[in-house]
């Protein structure tokens, strides 16, 4: 069985799973009036998801990243990061999470099976990560994170985006942070969305300021591997975490590309912000693998060799909680 791959000779071994799109944050640059309910949740079942992952796996899928929504607020998370890992050719299973009910329940997941944790932590100040997320809940996302590093996952990152009025100015913060924090923090280009164009002219700021920022300060590049996505990863001696950069806006940011996504409701985007998804989920539902298969690889000869993300084009997604980041 071959591997899937695109017309540019890229292959995809990683697999974003969206399980909800539901999401219980009111991020300002995601979610500002929280998600809008339309009744119709018809999340993947944990059968279907166990499809999705034998398929992927067959066909060179070696990592799958669960995200959302919020995927915590799936109540078998557990049972489903179990069936993903238990999946033969799947060796790296991640979580994208908020932070919500961390501390509660990060025992559960690591003993399911799940290798990384991304963690989402927009600000190391109280009262700025409230007025970006609506939630007051940072302290406890912390003593959730220290849980975590407990517990010794593969891996930890924690992810921030880089919003020119609210944490730029905690840049410091964060670097005296990672001295001691044995975790990979990563600071993301915001993104324009459907929803969010007002607020992305207002809060962009390119990661290549942060870039020489860091090489300034003696933090120095890494080479990256062969499985490597888009992420330019730094180092250096004296810190104990490192640093990732995530340039979306940045050149050649797309030949790296080695990612496919599946929305909660089982629809293929083969791009962040590509024109809509394909829909697999009678596919699904009939566990008609190898058709899955053939959709899959089909439409992927159809991805294009990069987004229009710098033309100001974000396709069909009006916010990423609909498919996870
Ligand atoms: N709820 C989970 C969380 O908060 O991590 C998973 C879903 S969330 C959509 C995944 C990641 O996308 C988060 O780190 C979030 O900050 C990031 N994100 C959301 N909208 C973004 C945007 N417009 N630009 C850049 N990153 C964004």
């Amino acid at each position: 069985m071959s591997n899937f791959h695109d017309g540019f000779q890229r292959q995809f071994s990683y697999l974003r799973l969206s399980v909800t799109d539901v999401c219980n944050y009111r991020c300002n640059y995601c979610l500002p009036d929280g998600y809008q309910c339309d009744d119709k949740h018809d999340n993947l079942s944990l059968t279907e998801i166990q499809t999705l992952a034998q398929v992927f796996a067959n066909h060179g899928t070696r990592k799958i990243r669960i995200t959302g929504g919020e995927p915590v607020i799936r109540k078998d998370l557990s049972d489903i990061i179990r069936v993903v890992k238990s999946t033969p050719g799947i060796e790296d299973v991640a979580l994208t999470t908020n932070g919500y009910k961390l501390e509660e329940k990060v025992e559960f997941w690591f003993d399911a099976g799940l290798d990384g944790l991304n963690l989402s932590i927009d600000s190391l100040d109280p009262r700025v990560f409230q007025t970006i997320t609506g939630h007051d809940r940072l302290k406890e996302i912390l003593r959730g994170l220290d849980k975590a590093i407990c517990l010794g996952f593969k891996r930890i990152k924690v992810n921030a985006v880089l919003l020119k009025s609210y944490n730029l100015q905690e840049f410091d913060t964060f670097l005296r942070w990672l001295k001691h924090m044995p975790i990979s923090l990563r600071f993301i280009e915001l993104m324009q969305t459907g929803d969010n164009g007002d607020y992305f002219q207002q809060n962009h700021v390119s990661g290549e300021d942060i870039k020489q920022r860091l090489l300034t300060q003696g933090w120095q590049l890494k080479k990256k591997g062969p499985l490597a996505g888009p992420a330019q990863e730094f180092e250096h001696p004296d810190y104990l975490g490192s640093m990732g950069l995530i340039m979306p806006y940045s050149k050649d940011f797309c030949n790296s590309c080695n990612r496919l996504r599946i929305s909660s409701s089982g629809k293929l985007h083969t791009c962040l912000f590509g024109d809509g998804g394909y829909d697999l989920r009678s596919l699904i539902q009939h566990n008609d693998q190898a058709a899955i298969a053939d959709e899959i690889q089909q439409q992927l000869l159809d991805k294009k060799a990069s987004h229009y993300l710098q033309q100001g084009y974000s396709g069909s997604t009006h916010h990423l909680a609909m498919l996870g980041g």
